[in-house]
């Protein structure tokens, strides 16, 4: 799962020296507080402390729980 392809879905992402910046989309964000590094796949928000991986960003940005967000992922990875 990258963490980058999900959250490019939601947000405009713009490169920057270490990592990859955003606008958060968990809190009323004037900045890009959410910073996402692609190579562990990880995201935090300065802003509101919102932080994780794939799923943890999911289950935030869809209100689900983390079995509804693994499971909706491994009938993804059937269907392909
Ligand atoms: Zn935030």
């Amino acid at each position: 799962m990258d963490l980058v392809e999900i959250a490019s879905k939601h947000i405009l992402l713009q490169q920057s020296r270490k990592a990859l910046k955003g606008r958060c989309p968990f809190h009323n964000d004037e900045t890009t507080s959410l910073m996402i590094i692609a190579q562990s796949n990880y995201f935090k928000c300065m802003g509101c402390g919102a932080e994780g991986g794939p799923v943890e960003f999911l289950m935030l940005i869809d209100g689900k729980s983390r079995n509804e967000v693994v499971s909706q992922l491994a009938k993804q990875e059937f269907s392909v």
